[in-house]
């Protein structure tokens, strides 16, 4: 594969005053991440702020109901409540080592933009969080919790104010304060090397898992599933498995009001290459290139685009493709909470909700990422009567 790229997907498509940013952020990164002290620096606060490992923890209850061994990988136990302060902690340390002081980030559902607050008062650095205005209505709570943390709120009104127009935002911002701003980028997207750095700081949650199933089973699992947004939870879970055929890999999309309403967030079951926020993967789009609106009850999963390497791993035929509606997920996050107590995110209830759709054998051993908790949604359950 040429640098940068996953088979055709990735590259770097940006103007050339971002251009040597990134250089310079991968040179970083290829010096800076492999030495002994990033590696302490970073697993110390892995496991004493974040709390990992976070456990593997089998549902009996559910396993019961569908007949096959289901493990949840518990992310939502995870300080700040989501996968994604794996990697807002992985890039504080490395605009750190860059001299940079201030951060930006754009955020959906808030979970980035919390996480990315929560790095910046760790380590004193300046935070600006770009959040479009139709997400700060529906995630207000994590608006609260930004400003708390002392992070800047923009919110973004041009668009579809929703995460594709903050990310924009965001761009925008880091275009003209390139010299002393890091831009932390929530998923695997964007131009390279991102996509590459945000799966490593996310792949502990795969290294975990296959160790603890190990133990557990004696054994690598039959089916690994996780739900996709932009799909660094998936590409964080996927890794360590990526190169091992027996095991399936399972990518749930968000398919909103139904994958032929028009009103749905699946980039890789409906989307057609194209490029968006400085890389070519699937997209959303019409036949002109014009991004399409995406839709999906769960914030964090509203984005019209996937990353570069879940679609080539869709192209090699790597990953099998699957889908929940809104109505699917909010009935999976019931059906989690009152089964195993567990109140787990919109995002990842999509996940949750295709272990009903899906068969599996009797000794089937399947992990589930849980990317997030529920609380965060409260609001949008109570709106839909849960
Ligand atoms: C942000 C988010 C997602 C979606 O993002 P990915 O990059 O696809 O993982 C999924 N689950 C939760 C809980 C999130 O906060």
């Amino acid at each position: 594969m040429t640098r940068g790229h996953f088979g055709q997907f990735g590259g770097r498509y940006v103007p050339d005053t971002l251009f040597s940013a990134l250089e310079s952020l991968e040179a970083t990164y290829r010096t800076i991440a492999p030495t002994q002290e990033f590696k302490d620096e970073f697993s110390k606060l892995l496991k004493d702020y974040v709390g990992r490992p976070t456990p593997l923890f089998l549902a009996e209850r559910i396993s019961a109901e569908i007949g096959a061994k289901i493990y949840l990988k518990r992310e939502d136990l995870n300080h700040t409540g989501a996968h994604k302060i794996n990697n807002a902690l992985g890039q504080a340390l490395l605009a750190k080592a860059m001299g940079k002081r201030r951060i930006i980030a754009e955020t959906g559902a808030g979970q980035h933009g919390v996480a990315t607050a929560t790095a910046c008062a760790l380590m004193g650095m300046d935070c600006v969080v770009y959040m479009g205005e139709e997400d700060i209505q529906r995630q207000s709570l994590n608006v609260y919790r930004m400003k708390l943390l002392g992070a800047t709120v923009v919110p973004v009104t041009a668009g579809s104010r929703t995460l594709k127009d903050a990310t924009t935002e965001a761009i925008r911002d880091w275009l003209t304060n390139v010299n002393h701003t890091h831009y932390i980028i929530g998923s695997v997207v964007g131009p390279h090397p991102y996509p590459t750095i945000v799966r490593d700081f996310q792949s502990i949650i795969g290294r975990e898992a296959k160790k603890q199933i190990l133990s557990a089973e004696g054994r690598l699992p039959d089916t690994v599933i996780a739900c996709v947004g932009g799909g660094s939870n998936a590409m964080g879970i996927f890794h360590a498995f990526v190169k091992t055929k027996s095991v399936a890999l399972v990518a749930v999309e968000a398919a909103g009001h139904g994958l032929d309403s028009g009103e749905h967030s699946a980039a890789l079951n409906r989307g057609t290459p194209g490029v968006l926020h400085g890389s070519l993967s699937y997209l959303l789009q019409d036949s002109f290139g014009q991004i399409q609106l995406a839709h999906s009850v769960s914030a964090g999963l509203d984005y019209p685009g996937v990353g570069p390497e879940l679609s080539y791993l869709k192209d090699s035929g790597r990953i099998r493709l699957e889908t929940a509606t809104d109505t699917d997920a909010l009935a999976s996050c019931r059906w989690l909470s009152r089964t195993e107590g567990i109140i787990p995110a919109l995002e990842s209830s999509h996940a949750i909700a295709v272990l009903k759709t899906m068969s599996f054998k009797s000794d089937d051993i399947v992990i589930l990422n849980v990317s997030g908790r529920g609380d965060k949604d409260i609001g949008t359950l109570m709106e839909h009567g849960l």
